[in-house]
């Protein structure tokens, strides 16, 4: 089968590789659509990052080179011996976080902060841009018939938005402030919203972005270029939000996150950071301000009852919208060309592409 293989930085090939054996608690997947993520586009273009390039991954046991993509749905083809649910036919959407099962935090049941936490997708374990993949049963979550597999490719980034929002304590009524309108701010814009946030402010470099954010419901959107973020929102919300979250992963932003919130706020940081940041920690000690972290959603065998079955269901009622998210729709063939170095490209107006291998 054709599967889309990360050799290492800017070296992505498309090629034949071996289906993966299924084991009895398995079920093979044929994937529907994948989306190119933010974290897939940082691997292309300045990794190796968190895949595993020397050191085995401790669950997996792999090294690149290794098949990517963790943000894909698709149509059950074979189930291992001890599968009960989902059947062969049935439409899912894969939750990527796979936990030791042993861990405080597995025992827990939150997954997605395991020790050894792998990701389908990034550690090994198969991944999304590729004909078929193997994964856990119990991560495979049934997709109702009223959602397309495109739908199921945006349950991953949804569900980063819903974790982030939960993990923020924003109450009905609150405010909140984005700062990034890429997929998972754009994410956690629809899920304040949802939450019942009174009013949401977005900032966002990129005029495509920011027209997405006001069509999703933004309050307000400013362009960090052309005016200060801060002094806008804090004069708009009479002193500052409730709730900001980072969402862009550059150094000014968390400073700018925390400086919007009013004192007691709570800034979430949600993106991944390529080096460290500075931040004045006054602002948060003089202000008995929060900064808590927000990863993922969680995932093993909660997978079904969890974050993912709620994005499922406010998908279905219109209350989170999958369809102005996609801005492009790529075969396989095409990964490298029309998707990361499209997406690399700081004029491109994408938001999030999607592949069907
Ligand atoms: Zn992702
Ligand atoms: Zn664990």
């Amino acid at each position: 089968m054709k599967a889309a293989i990360y050799h290492g930085r800017e070296d992505v090939r498309v090629e034949e590789t071996e289906p993966q054996s299924l084991g009895p608690a398995d079920v093979r997947v044929a994937v529907g659509a994948c989306g190119i993520c933010g974290s897939d586009l940082h691997e292309y273009a300045e990794g190796p990052i968190a895949i595993p390039e020397d050191e085995p991954h401790p669950l997996t046991g792999e090294t690149l080179p290794l098949t990517i993509g963790h943000e894909f749905a698709g149509r059950v083809t074979e189930t291992g011996a001890d599968v009960d649910a989902p059947v062969a036919g049935d439409t899912v959407v894969v939750n990527p976080i796979i936990g030791c099962g042993e861990c405080q935090y597995c025992t827990a049941g939150e997954h997605s902060l395991c020790d050894r936490l792998m990701n389908v997708g990034i550690h090994g374990g198969g991944g999304g841009f590729a004909e078929t993949v193997v994964v856990p049963a119990e991560n495979a979550v049934s997709l109702p018939d009223d959602l397309s597999p495109e739908d199921g490719a945006l349950v991953e980034p949804l569900g980063v938005g819903l974790h982030a929002v939960r993990r923020s304590g924003l109450s009905a009524g609150d405010t909140a402030a984005v700062f990034g309108a890429g997929p998972i701010g754009l994410a956690v814009l629809q899920s304040a919203l949802a939450a019942g946030a009174r009013e949401v402010y977005v900032s966002e470099p990129r005029a495509a972005r920011r027209e997405l954010a006001e069509q999703l419901g933004a309050t307000e959107v400013v362009d960090p270029r052309t005016s200060d973020p801060v002094r806008a929102i804090k004069a708009a919300t009479d002193g500052g939000t409730h709730t900001a979250f980072e969402v862009a992963g550059v150094d000014e932003t968390l400073t700018q996150a925390v400086r919007t919130t009013r004192k007691t706020g709570t800034t979430v940081v949600v993106s991944v950071y390529e080096a460290a940041a500075t931040l004045q920690p006054n602002l948060v000690m003089m202000g008995e301000r929060n900064l808590v972290g927000s990863y993922g959603y969680r995932g093993g065998p909660s997978s079904r009852q969890g974050e993912f079955a709620t994005v499922i269901r406010m998908l279905q009622d219109g209350r989170l919208d999958a369809d102005p998210m996609i801005t492009g729709r790529i075969g396989l063939d095409d990964i490298v060309e029309e998707g990361f170095e499209r997406l690399r490209d700081p004029e491109s107006d994408h938001v999030k592409i999607l592949v069907t291998p």
